[in-house]
């Protein structure tokens, strides 16, 4: 082997050890850790992750991966390929920013977490106002170090945040994304709320137990074809993912007792961050640890919450789930009742209960803050009341205190960037879905008795190099063509347009 990628690969397994500790303790932090012990504990990821980072600002490895980067050919395998030009394009990223700014701020990120856990419970943004202004702070002054990197737009810090979380994506291609999604939605919304057609609701929320609802997730969970030998299944108070490590990766859910829907389909949803870490081929965590980007990422969780999880087909096979786990839930109820009841759009406060139609809005409208204050200079102070204008303006809804309003995610502890995401990954999977109907019966799959077929598909054309490529030259290669928000504004008018009578 290449000497550079040999010394390349020594010093990444050593990272992965330090990185393997952080994240076994992010998932204690965010599942059973005590309250008080959680400022402690934050420190110690943060020295953990820091280590990690030390040892790629090592100016040997560093010169490595330069090394390993000029000799490179065609005789090289594409993970160490994709592996090199990764790491180069990252330390041309991180080339300005020092071990010690970096744990700077992973220590801000920490108290932000912690104050606005505080602050949430007390529905008070101004508990943790400070603790933003220097996340904001911080992160602008991120983008002023990120100067080496030429397809970067500096005059627009937000590109640079944008870059973190979704290689390549520009906020010029967000605006013509979200501006075509207003355009379609926004209208359609309207017709939707004038419509006559009755959906039943009622019984979502009959009383569950806890033992009923894990019964219902592990169920789901084996019909997903999630290798629990290699996953495990507990309590946040948000649900996650976390990728620990090759053969470990764990999700989390909540159980409320009167609405059953929202921990299966945070089981669904983390189920599928889940089988697209377990299910890329052997050498990439050796290689990355993991690559994708977040829109990847959310691409295929919500596909299978949304595209899979709530057609037809998926809710006649939880129906019989349901029956069989908590029977008095779909007492009296069909199966046509059921599927409706899953997709009712009814405009709502709370991003991660919103219906898939609304979805895209809670995005659009954190986007749009988000970009004001790294873009324009607009201060934190005046989220709350811009929060509630585009509320009201989009969704005709208006939070009664910021609990329910700006501090119901916990994202922008960690800087921004990360929320349009959630909504891209829509547009990547409506593209996907239509090359799947091509090659696979989707409704037969679903029905046969386990998600295997439509699992395999995936991984022979989604998750296979999800990290060895760009989003953008994912979706090309997958699908022939550019991203596009025309699939995903189809399959929804499609959809909401059947199920409402429109
Ligand atoms: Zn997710």
């Amino acid at each position: 082997m290449n000497q550079h990628l040999e010394a390349i690969r020594e010093t990444l397994e050593l990272a992965d050890k330090y990185s393997h500790a952080a994240r076994i303790m992010q998932y204690d932090l965010e599942t059973i850790c005590p309250q008080n012990a959680m400022t402690k504990q934050g420190e110690t990821i943060a020295f953990f992750g820091n280590e990690a980072f030390k040892l790629m600002k090592d100016p040997a490895f560093e010169q490595h991966v330069e090394a390993a980067y000029q000799q490179m050919d065609e005789s090289w395998n594409e993970f160490d390929v994709a592996m090199v030009k990764q790491l180069y394009r990252g330390q041309l990223k991180n080339s300005k920013i020092t071990p010690e700014f970096n744990l700077e701020l992973a220590k801000a990120h920490q108290k932000a977490f912690a104050d606005w856990a505080r602050a949430k419970e007390a529905a008070d943004f101004s508990m943790f106002e400070d603790s933003l202004k220097e996340v904001a702070r911080l992160d602008r002054q991120v983008t002023s170090l990120r100067s080496e990197v030429p397809e970067l737009h500096a005059d627009l810090p937000y590109d640079y945040k944008l870059d973190d979380y979704e290689e390549g994506m520009t906020t010029a291609d967000l605006d013509r994304i979200f501006g075509e999604c207003k355009e379609r939605l926004v209208p359609l919304l309207k017709k939707i709320q004038a419509s006559k057609k009755k959906i039943r609701t009622d019984f979502l929320s009959r009383k569950v137990t806890k033992a009923q609802q894990e019964a219902l997730a592990y169920k789901v969970m084996e019909y997903m074809c999630y290798d629990m030998n290699r996953g495990a299944l507990t309590t946040s108070e948000h649900p996650f993912t976390m990728d620990v490590a090759k053969d470990d990766v764990r999700i989390t859910t909540h159980y409320y007792d009167d609405a059953f829907l929202s921990s299966l389909y945070s089981v669904v949803h983390e189920s599928g961050h889940g089988l697209f870490e377990l299910n890329v081929p052997g050498e990439t965590w050796d290689h990355f640890a993991t690559n994708k980007t977040m829109g990847q990422h959310e691409s295929v969780s919500r596909f299978y919450e949304n595209i899979i999880g709530r057609s037809e087909a998926f809710a006649d096979v939880v129906y019989d789930m349901v029956a069989e786990v908590m029977p008095h839930v779909v007492e009296g109820v069909s199966k046509k009742e059921f599927f409706e009841a899953l997709n009712t759009v009814t405009p709502s406060l709370i991003r991660t209960e919103a219906d898939e139609f609304t979805y895209t809005f809670h995005v659009i409208i954190r986007y749009e803050i988000e970009k004001e204050i790294l873009n324009n200079g607009l201060d934190v102070s005046e989220i709350p009341a811009l929060w509630t204008k585009k509320y009201k303006e989009y969704l005709g809804v208006e939070p009664s205190n910021d609990k329910e309003g700006c501090l119901q995610d916990m994202h922008w502890t960690e800087g921004f960037g990360y929320f349009p995401a959630y909504a891209l990954g829509n547009m990547y999977n409506a593209m996907y879905y239509n090359r799947m109907k091509e090659e696979v019966d989707i409704e037969k799959a679903i029905r046969s008795g386990s998600l295997a077929e439509i699992n395999a598909w995936m991984q022979e054309h989604v998750w296979k190099k999800a990290d060895l490529q760009t989003p953008k030259e994912w979706i090309m290669e997958i699908t022939g063509r550019e991203l596009t928000s025309r699939d995903f504004l189809d399959y929804i008018e499609a959809k909401y347009t059947k199920i409402y009578e429109l």
